[in-house]
């Protein structure tokens, strides 16, 4: 089993990252399976040297040890010449274009196609995207049951490099995943729905096999929304200053997604410990996941 613990450098730690690295270390740590650290600093444009620094540190202060990608440090930004490669591999049995769409352009998350059959040239001011066609990914989660997407009512074409030159979300991760041969997807609900999309990407990239899906709940506001890297209550930063112990603050994440029943200081070493009542807490969260 190997996973990953995959940030980005938008931000600093915040308690949501805390609660993926206790699913990711937890779950690896209970099944004997590794953790590779990979930065996902495909945006050139929102990720900062300073928030790197800051996640790496905070990270190790928390106890959280990756069993590779730190040393050297993998990034996003260093695989240039990987994502290239899977373009033009992808390239030679799929439709793969230029698009001149502005997201403005693009009403809501799904992409109609309209420069699929223009023929534009690609430049440094267009996108590239794939086309995407028809058919249900399946898969079944290890937190959410069975999940059916269907890439092409969701997401249309997918954008595979943006009109800025950067590498996306969606391929990136795709790309990376199969070539780090991960086995096991650990992250955020919030990701669930790009499940389908990369599933099917990773069909016509060629990869052989598919991981193991688990999304997790998500910390959330009391209004209900998302924590953000700026919510000043929840930085690993803040909250050391404030002298929490790491413990304290593993603690606080997991007892804040149900995790644990009650607040208890847990060491980074001791989160497979959580997940000694699994099958418990797989169903809690299924049910309050619908
Ligand atoms: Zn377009």
């Amino acid at each position: 089993m190997l996973t990953r613990y995959a940030p980005s450098p938008t931000g600093h730690l915040h308690l949501g990252h805390v609660v993926n690295a206790i699913y990711v270390w937890g779950l690896a740590g209970a099944t004997g399976g590794r953790v590779l650290l990979r930065m996902e600093d495909h945006d050139r444009i929102r990720c900062r040297p300073e928030y790197e620094s800051s996640i790496l540190e905070d990270l190790d202060w928390l106890g959280f040890e990756p069993d590779a990608g730190l040393h050297p440090l993998l990034r996003q930004s260093d695989r240039d010449d990987i994502y290239r490669d899977a373009l033009e591999r992808l390239r030679r049995t799929h439709h793969v274009y230029a698009c001149e769409c502005s997201r403005k352009h693009i009403a809501g998350e799904r992409y109609d196609g309209f420069c699929r059959d223009r023929g534009l040239t690609e430049a440094s001011d267009r996108g590239v995207r794939v086309r995407i066609d028809e058919g249900v990914e399946t898969f079944d989660d290890l937190l959410l049951g069975v999940i059916e997407h269907e890439p092409v009512r969701q997401c249309g074409d997918l954008l595979l490099r943006d009109r800025d030159g950067n590498w996306t979300y969606q391929f990136t991760v795709t790309v990376d995943d199969m070539m780090q041969e991960i086995t096991d997807i650990i992250r955020g609900e919030d990701l669930a729905a790009s499940t389908g999309r990369q599933l099917r990407l990773r069909q016509m990239l060629g990869g052989a096999g598919r991981p193991r899906f688990a999304h997790h709940p998500l910390i959330l506001k009391p209004g209900g929304e998302k924590l953000s890297k700026s919510a000043a209550d929840t930085g690993v930063r803040d909250l050391r200053q404030s002298g929490l112990t790491p413990a304290e603050v593993i603690g606080r994440a997991a007892s804040a997604v149900g995790l644990i029943d009650q607040f208890t200081p847990v060491p980074a070493h001791r989160v497979a410990d959580v997940f000694r009542d699994w099958p418990r807490a797989g169903r809690i969260h299924r049910a309050s996941s619908r």
